[in-house]
């Protein structure tokens, strides 16, 4: 079993010679800052991931969170890991120097919580949960709220979770019943249900704040109605300290699948006692909040849909080299030594598809977390407008491309080990059932799929389109040795074919062909994701082979060679398939929107 959470040299090369994350120091807000400095919290979460986060990741899943007398009993190890993550600044780690934080780029803290989440995907939901919950307050919330709450937040006293959804109401916010009534002092009391709500009761922290949907009494229909509230555990006084217990209370624990860890849990308000709520920003704009929130969190559902398959591959990488099984097809003698499994195609197949998956999945998020610091750190406005707009886009490809591909990482290293990847003996069943989750929480893939082809395409007449065509013409024109430029025509010739397949789509939802148009848009989202992804190995190839001529060590070669090999792997067996999608698409395929329910 390796301890390799990301192979750190991978990661450095993705930042600093693919990405130049080390250019980001020029830039007024991280001034402070060196690639010294990024190493070094990069460093320190690596071991911080190892020792407080891996050492309890299987007991965590074997020993799930109980419900008892009321309470949540766990692992004392999970609040010891949050409070060493609490400590060392890493909730307020992208935050300004006044609200404690260290002002780190979102590369980088998205890089310290890859190890994280690669280390003890249930243990990280908690301070993850937190930070995103804190950055609505941060932003939306009032001086009071940001008094009362942020700072216990961010210094890792309170946690905090997303109420959205509900049990008749996951997919369909528009149609959450969570109910908030005024009260003459200026609050409101909330009443309803929540269900599979993280984090939503625990025995971590000294408080929980729950930012939950809500409908205020007599709002308009459907998601104009929305407003989002913060519903403390305990209510808090003016200091943040917390007094009586608030009228939400835990309902039920839900027993799951992976993600062990994180407690899952039924929430009700206002049943037993009274619910208090306080209005974040102006009534029924809370969905536009929300998404503040949600985006946030489905680049991190990618991140770390990205970073369990990488665990997963690591260990399979390193289980197929030391064991030994059968010769070489070849090899006619039965009495010469069996050769290390490693040795055989097949298993390089399913280890250079890991690898493809996981170390371009997650080149394809860091690019989410360069976009979101280009957003709001870029020096030049007119790139900060940019750079909103490409996120905006690529969120649906962020949050689904490696939660889709994620789990069919981890899938092959459970084939890689045999008989053992089956067991609980060894690690990758865990990783399996963890990554499971990620298609479909935070807007499952489907609907991923509908916003990409429904919505983000054609915003600001499709301007965001355009931005990203730009984008790749770059890295298309920088191929220059006879492998890169081979790689770069076949995904400028696929990217041709899908701008016309996306211009007739578009024409036929301009013609009202709604439901025929969008029943296909999963085959939509692979396709761009395909091709998106296919970019991201281009970069990464282009890199390589420009280092490796000047590479002065074995080991330096062996890893830019091995980034072509995974390269080439991505253009030769996985971007021919999106011509699969392209048939489909273009024929507006109707097998399944034409299926009827009776006839299954
Ligand atoms: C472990 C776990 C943790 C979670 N954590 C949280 C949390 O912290 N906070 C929170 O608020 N929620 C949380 N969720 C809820 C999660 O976001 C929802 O499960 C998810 O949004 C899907 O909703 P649903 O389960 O009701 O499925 P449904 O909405 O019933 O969807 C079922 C299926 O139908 C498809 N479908 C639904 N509507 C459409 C449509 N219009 N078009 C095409 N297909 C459609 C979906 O893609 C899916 O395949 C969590 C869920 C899990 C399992």
């Amino acid at each position: 079993m390796t301890d390799t959470l990301i192979d750190r040299r991978d990661l450095a090369f993705q930042l600093y010679e693919v990405m130049d994350t080390e250019s980001l120091i020029q830039r007024e807000r991280f001034s402070e800052h060196s690639k010294e400095t990024f190493d070094a919290v990069i460093e320190t979460a690596d071991k911080m991931a190892k020792e407080k986060f891996a050492n309890h990741n299987s007991a965590a899943d074997k020993d799930e969170p109980k419900f008892v007398n009321g309470q949540v009993e766990m692992l004392p190890d999970v609040k010891q890991a949050f409070d060493a993550y609490a400590e060392a600044g890493f909730l307020a780690g992208r935050y300004d120097y006044d609200l404690g934080g260290m002002q780190l780029p979102e590369s980088v803290m998205a890089a310290c919580n890859g190890f994280f989440t690669a280390a003890n995907p249930g243990t990280a939901g908690y301070p993850f949960l937190t930070t995103a919950a804190a950055n609505l307050i941060r932003v939306f919330g009032n001086d009071e709220q940001k008094t009362k709450f942020l700072s216990n937040m961010l210094s890792g006293r309170y946690s905090g979770t997303m109420a959205l959804t509900e049990p008749h109401a996951g997919s369909s916010l528009a149609d959450i019943r969570t109910s908030a009534t005024p009260t003459a002092d200026g609050h409101y009391l909330i009443k309803g249900a929540k269900i599979y709500i993280s984090g939503g009761e625990q025995s971590i922290t000294e408080n929980i704040v729950h930012m939950v949907l809500a409908k205020i009494k007599g709002a308009p229909a459907g998601v104009k109605g929305i407003s989002l509230f913060i519903v403390p555990k305990f209510h808090v006084d003016e200091n943040g300290n917390p007094g009586d217990r608030n009228g939400v209370s835990l309902a039920g624990l839900i027993h799951k699948l992976g993600y062990r860890g994180t407690t899952s849990t039924a929430l009700s308000f206002g049943d037993d006692a009274p619910c208090h709520g306080y209005l974040v920003g102006e009534p029924h704009q809370g969905l536009k909040y929300m998404f503040q929130m949600m985006n946030e969190a489905r680049i991190g559902v990618g991140f770390g849909a990205a970073v369990i398959g990488y665990r997963g591959y690591m260990h399979s990488l390193e289980y197929a080299k030391d064991r030994l099984q059968g010769r070489k097809a070849s090899e006619k003698n039965p009495e010469s030594p069996q050769v290390p499994i490693i040795d055989h195609a097949d298993v390089r197949r399913m280890l250079l598809a890991q690898k493809a998956y996981s170390e371009g999945g997650l080149a394809l998020c860091l690019y989410g977390a360069r976009l979101m610091d280009d957003q709001h750190t870029h020096p030049d406005e007119q790139k900060r407008m940019e750079a909103g707009k490409l996120l905006d886009l690529l969120t649906p490809v962020i949050k689904a491309w490696p939660s889709e591909y994620g789990p069919k990482a981890n899938d092959l290293a459970i084939q890689v080990y045999g008989g053992a990847g089956y067991t609980r003996e060894y690690p990758v069943e865990q990783c399996w059932r963890d990554n499971r989750l990620n298609p479909i929480h935070e807007g499952t893939n489907g609907i991923q799929a509908l916003d990409l082809l429904g919505r983000k395409i054609w915003q600001d007449q499709s301007h965001g389109l355009q931005l990203l065509m730009q984008e790749m013409q770059v890295d298309l024109q920088a191929a220059t040795t006879e492998r890169c430029q081979q790689w770069a025509l076949s995904l400028s010739e696929t990217l041709q074919q899908a701008v016309k397949v996306t211009q007739s789509l578009g024409k036929s939802l301009m013609g009202g062909e709604v439901d025929k148009t969008l029943a296909n848009a999963s085959c939509y989202l692979h396709l761009f994701g395909h091709i998106i992804v296919a970019w991201m190995w281009l970069r990464q190839a282009n890199a390589a082979a420009h280092a490796l001529g000047s590479a002065n060590s074995d080991s330096e070669r062996n890893f830019y060679q091995g980034k072509l090999q995974a390269a080439q792997y991505f253009f030769h067996w996985e971007l021919p398939t999106v011509a699969q999608d392209l048939v489909l698409l273009r024929n507006q395929d109707d097998t399944c929107l034409n299926m009827k329910a009776d006839w299954f």
